[in-house]
């Protein structure tokens, strides 16, 4: 069955005119976090706000931010512009020596992550992002309203991710 889901991946994100898809795809990082990514892009993570959506949560207060409860929790706010999450993308930043202001959307994010840099810098950094993203989303905020997976601090997560690539 994952063979099927990343083999119907892998077609939708080859035909998609979008060339962010292609580089997707053809990232080192697993198939998993890449088939995540192309759900963030379209927004299509199970986000609150989605859940909300969809009827699963039943009023609007359940969708505030388990994390930071300041905002709605859509898939932009958990990976890139929740509190938590940009603890997380500084500390990445950090790391590589980078200061700059942090796009709050998910693709301008990425591409911007891996801006000005060589052909295979692009690539370490490109699947960085996406083990990080996925990092994000999969350890610290609650999936499907069943509660926080692991509850890591920002520091954590950025281990948790680098142990992926
Ligand atoms: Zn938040």
């Amino acid at each position: 069955m994952a063979l099927l889901t990343d083999i119907a991946a892998a077609v939708l994100l080859l035909a998609s005119p979008d060339p962010i898809f292609n580089r997707i795809w053809w990232s080192i990082a697993p198939s998993n976090v890449k088939v995540f990514t192309w759900r963030l892009v379209l927004d299509r993570i199970s986000s609150k706000e989605i859940l909300w959506k969809r009827k699963v949560l039943q009023s609007q207060e359940e969708i505030t931010c388990s994390v930071c409860g300041v905002v709605a929790e859509t898939s932009a706010h958990i990976v890139v512009s929740c509190p938590f999450s940009v603890d997380v993308w500084r500390g990445y930043y950090h790391w590589l020596g980078v200061q700059t202001a942090l796009p709050l959307e998910p693709r301008a994010h990425l591409l911007q992550f891996v801006f000005g840099l060589n052909k295979l810098q692009q690539k370490c950094a490109f699947a960085i992002w996406l083990v990080a993203a996925w990092s994000i989303w999969l350890n610290c905020f609650p999936r499907w309203c069943g509660g926080y997976v692991n509850g890591y601090g920002a520091d954590q997560v950025e281990v948790l991710a680098l142990d992926q690539v």
